[in-house]
């Protein structure tokens, strides 16, 4: 590991500065000299790989401001403060109560210790487990812009089928950003500037020409709060997850659905599929499928044929097309059939 020093301002304007002194243009954030750390799971794992390699650390856990570290839930939203903890999101009564999708989609993530240890705002900002991005002697055009993608020849099994480029295929691995996608969740982000709120859906990039610059934001920027609306769909919602092991694993593929029922019809449909794409994947074509319909076998059946139509598989990922529609039409049904 390469030498760095380590700061903890007290403040958001402080941890900003400390981030903007060595900030240089055009550099994302990922690769920029100085880094934020939240709960460290991800950024400390990659420095230790020596694929992240920051100058400076800029602790956020000394952050005084206490919404940092609140949930509130009204009749309208949750808002949760970015320095939240996985597991108090996830065990949080109000939040399992008004909208499942986002407590199983933090339950069903990483292991015990790593949720209790890692916030929600580094969770969304979590980077690809790609194996060839976290084995520096492989070439990877998001770890070093222009050298090459070693999966798109090499073992790709885990990689996404669903929002590729020539450049990159790695997927997205987290599953709360599938939560929030589909609930049109957005990011409150203080910065340089000043503040802002970012829709989630426009947060994360596809990798296209530029896969090093992942998200929207600016090497200062700090995700301050995540905001959930609530809807007539919020309390009939479920995460699927489908993993090689039960504990502790990535999704193969998943599924964030929430649905507004008028009977057996469905009024409103949200979808999110995970695992299988480069970035938090909205299914808006599932969701057209599904408006009007009789929420049966057939129509849950042509949402995941929609959901897919746009797959292009590599040489050992094709099993996640058939995998990820059949995980799609059982989280539909399963959601169609929750007592609210
Ligand atoms: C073995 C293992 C299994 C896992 N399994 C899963 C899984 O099944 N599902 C899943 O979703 N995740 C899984 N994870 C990933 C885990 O959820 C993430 O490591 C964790 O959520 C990251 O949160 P953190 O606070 O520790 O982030 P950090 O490591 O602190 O930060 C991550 C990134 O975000 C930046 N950052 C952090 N906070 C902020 C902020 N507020 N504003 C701006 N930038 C910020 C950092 O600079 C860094 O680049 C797993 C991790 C491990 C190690
Ligand atoms: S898929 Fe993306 S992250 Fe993986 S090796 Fe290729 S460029 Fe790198």
């Amino acid at each position: 590991m390469r030498p760095f020093t380590y700061e903890r301002p007290v403040n958001v304007q402080a941890a900003v500065a400390a981030a903007s002194h060595l900030a240089k243009p055009l550099v994302p954030p990922t690769q920029s000299p100085a880094q934020f750390i939240g709960g460290g799971t991800n950024l400390a794992d990659y420095m230790k790989l020596g694929v992240a390699q920051p100058e400076r650390l800029v602790d956020l856990n000394g952050l005084d401001d206490a919404g940092l570290r609140r949930i509130q839930v009204d009749d309208k939203r949750i808002v949760f403060g970015a320095l939240v903890r996985m597991s108090d999101a996830a065990a949080h009564e109000e939040v399992r109560r008004r909208c499942p999708l986002v407590a199983e989609s933090l339950v069903l993530a990483a292991s015990g210790q790593i949720r209790n240890m890692a916030t929600l705002g580094g969770n969304v900002l979590q980077r690809t487990r790609c194996e060839y991005f976290r084995e520096t002697s492989w070439a990877c055009n998001k770890r070093e812009p222009g050298s090459g993608c070693a999966a798109m020849d090499g073992f790709n099994r885990q990689h996404a089928v669903l929002g590729g480029s020539d450049q990159c295929i790695a997927t997205y691995h987290g599953d709360f950003a599938q939560a929030l996608i589909a609930l049109d969740a957005s990011v409150v982000v203080e910065g340089q500037h000043g503040s802002r709120k970012i829709a989630f859906a426009d947060l994360h990039r596809l990798p296209g020409d530029t896969p090093n610059i992942e998200t929207v934001l600016g090497p200062a920027d700090i995700i301050v709060a995540i905001e959930v609306p609530l809807g007539p769909w919020s309390g009939r919602s479920r995460y699927l997850k489908i993993r090689d092991r039960e504990s502790y694993a990535f999704a193969l593929a998943s599924a964030a659905v929430a649905l507004d029922m008028d009977g057996g019809t469905v009024r409103h449909a949200r979808i999110a599929l995970g695992g299988v794409a480069t970035v938090p994947w909205r299914a808006k074509k599932a969701e057209e499928a599904l408006l009007g319909k009789v929420l049966n076998e057939g129509a849950a059946h042509a949402a995941a044929e929609a959901a897919f139509a746009d797959a292009r598989p590599r040489e050992h990922n094709a099993f996640k097309i058939p995998l990820g529609k059949s995980t799609l039409v059982r989280a539909l049904l399963e959601t169609r059939d929750m007592k609210v």
